[in-house]
């Protein structure tokens, strides 16, 4: 799975030029037209990082990147900020909003793609590294494998992504839903109950010739790995 960027831009034709670019370099990405529909879709499922446009309908990029940073879910996720204005005062009022870096229109699509990169490194290396671990699980995502310990772990290709997903924030607790949106994404015709069939076979090929039970259920909550 690729880190998740969401562009926040109300210019039609500049959003998917962004989005074709940034997927073409691997990453997955989605678009709100605005701060209010930025917001919402944020609290659905958090990206990696945002692209967000200073000057947008109703909510302004300066108030959404406010709001994001005094949220305690959210106050963490990298944010570049995209301006018409090259004005001194204003990327220094953009960056004191939080920003973590700021690129004044017009930029060229390679300069943005590489601050992207470069923030995503710093933020969450565990996102562009090609090995996680956790405690005794390492997953190779070049070499598509997985090891527990000393023994090869075989998984198919949604289990992969699932563990994968878990190993990005090996603390956190997912619930179904939130599993669902990340492994199947678009797909639609996934019931819930998919979720929970997916993750006995991980947990099944995970603690094969072990005591310890790699993946904790939460009652009510969902799934997390074990510590
Ligand atoms: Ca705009």
């Amino acid at each position: 799975m690729n880190p998740y960027v969401l562009i926040v831009e109300d210019e039609a034709d500049l959003a998917t030029l962004l989005e074709y670019n940034l997927r073409q370099s691997g990453l997955e990405t989605a678009i709100a037209r605005g701060g209010e529909e930025a917001l919402l879709m944020i609290a659905e499922r958090a990206p990696d990082i945002i692209i967000l446009d200073w000057m947008l309908p109703e909510i302004s990029g300066i108030e959404v990147c406010r709001r994001l940073r005094a949220t305690k879910a959210t106050k963490a996720i990298p944010v570049i900020m995209l301006t018409a204005r090259g004005d001194e005062r204003d990327r220094v009022r953009g960056l004191e909003t939080g920003a973590d870096d700021y690129i004044t229109k017009p930029f060229s699509v390679k300069e943005l793609l590489a601050r992207v990169q470069a923030v995503l490194r710093r933020s969450n290396p565990a996102l562009t590294s090609d090995q996680l671990t956790h405690c005794d699980i390492v997953l190779d995502r070049k070499a598509h494998k997985v090891v527990r310990g000393t023994t090869p772990v075989h998984l198919g290709p949604t289990e992969f992504r699932l563990l994968e997903h878990f190993m990005r924030q090996p603390g956190r607790v997912f619930s179904r839903s939130q599993l669902l949106d990340a492994v199947w994404g678009n797909e639609v015709d996934v019931e819930m109950r998919t979720v929970d069939v997916h993750v006995g076979r991980l947990r099944k090929a995970l603690n094969a010739g072990f005591d310890t039970d790699a993946i904790r259920t939460i009652r009510a909550a969902g799934y997390a790995l074990a510590d």
